[in-house]
């Protein structure tokens, strides 16, 4: 079983327009802005609008509508931001044992840049 959605968490917030984000993209599935503190020349996060905390949760019990909207988005961004042809990373962090922060399912997009090496 996997945790309830907390409204309260920083993203929920963040999509209620409770409190500020550096927006560069929003459709009806997905809101994606800068993050806060970011780890590479471009960082952003894509979040989809729906309440999930999982990707367990998302793959197996969003419509397909909801994940196509998703992964498109995430695609939008990175083309929208140059990231495509010099190559970029895509990250989610699931879980305590992926060190998930937010309670809310987000990918991270990261370039501008060449990247190191994130897997041990
Ligand atoms: P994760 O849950 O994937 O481990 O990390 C959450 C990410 O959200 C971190 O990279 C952190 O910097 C970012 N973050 C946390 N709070 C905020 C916020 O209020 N605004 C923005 N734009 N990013 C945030």
């Amino acid at each position: 079983p996997t945790q309830p959605y907390d409204p309260d968490n920083i993203f929920a917030r963040i999509l209620r327009g409770e409190i500020p984000c550096n927006k560069v993209y929003e459709d009806e599935w997905s809101l994606a802005f800068h993050d806060i503190s970011p780890q590479a020349p471009v960082h952003i996060l894509v979040v989809p609008k729906g309440e999930w905390v999982s990707w367990d949760d998302f793959s197996a019990k969003a419509s397909a509508e909801e994940i196509a909207g998703f992964v498109r988005a995430v695609g939008h961004v990175a083309r929208e931001h140059g990231l495509v042809e010099p190559g970029y990373r895509m990250l989610a962090n699931i879980g305590a044992h992926g060190g998930q922060e937010v309670p809310h399912l987000h990918v991270h997009l990261f370039g501008g840049g060449p990247l190191g090496r994130m897997i041990a």
